[in-house]
């Protein structure tokens, strides 16, 4: 196996699916399973999830509120969206720790490294709630700080597209899609990955960053397989 503990990052977005707010349990119970082949091959499994399907910091600000208020909002959407997923491996008889930045004594555990890596080393799925626990971050940043702490081998940023393109392949048809790329090559031709904080951690201490399609199913277990899916950042 390529990897023995990886860090999977998921957007908020992606557990709405078709719907246009909130949580899709279809979809959540999808990802479960695609967590559960790849965590019964004997890999160590932590994952990191947005808030973006029930609240965002910076657009609450553009609409009037106060951004760190709106911040601390948008880390509370990231819990809620842990427990669904919590909820959905656990069906699918996975042990689990929800473990977050901001203390919640009745729902989950506080964030302290040294109990998470020995979840993950006793065979738990662990689920980082609440970001970084600080305003004017991300989830992406959250997973990159989280992924270095644990000593992960790679971040796996779940997306709706399967990799990094010359430009958005949404929009340019003619979009070429790189097989891999380095750190260097990401900034220099300003190609958006994940924000810049997050970036920089993983580039600084050599955490390789991948990018795939989440929503076809099997590419997380071929992946895990050491598969080239999607695009490799090193
Ligand atoms: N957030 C924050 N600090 C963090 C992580 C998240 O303040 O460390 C807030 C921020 O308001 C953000 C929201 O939580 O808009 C949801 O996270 P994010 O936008 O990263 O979710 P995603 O885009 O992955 O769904």
């Amino acid at each position: 196996m390529k990897y023995k503990r990886i860090l999977l990052k998921l957007s908020g977005e992606a557990l709405m699916g078709e719907q246009s707010y909130g949580i899709d349990i279809n979809r959540v119970q999808q990802y479960a399973k695609e967590i559960q082949e790849i965590h019964s091959m004997g890999l160590e499994v932590a994952i990191v999830i947005g808030g973006g399907n029930i609240h965002r910091g910076l657009s609450a600000e553009q609409a009037g509120m106060d951004r760190v208020q709106a911040d601390y909002m948008g880390m509370l959407a990231t819990v809620i969206n842990s427990m669904a997923l919590q909820d959905a491996l656990e069906k699918n008889g996975m042990k689990t720790r929800l473990l977050t930045a901001i203390k919640m004594e009745q729902i989950c555990e506080p964030f302290i490294r040294r109990r998470a890596v020995r979840h993950l080393e006793k065979g738990r799925v662990v689920i980082f709630g609440a970001g970084t626990g600080n305003p004017y971050f991300t989830t992406d940043t959250a997973a990159s700080l989280r992924a270095i702490e644990i000593n992960a081998d790679a971040v796996l940023k779940g997306t709706r597209v399967d990799g990094i393109y010359t430009a958005d392949p949404e929009k340019d048809p003619n979009a070429q899609k790189f097989e891999q790329i380095s750190f260097t090559e990401v900034y220099e031709k300003g190609l958006n990955v994940m924000d810049m904080t997050a970036f920089t951690l993983c580039q600084e201490n050599n955490l390789p960053i991948i990018v795939f399609d989440m929503n076809k199913s099997g590419n997380l277990k071929k992946l895990a397989e050491g598969e080239d899916i999607g695009t490799i950042v090193s």
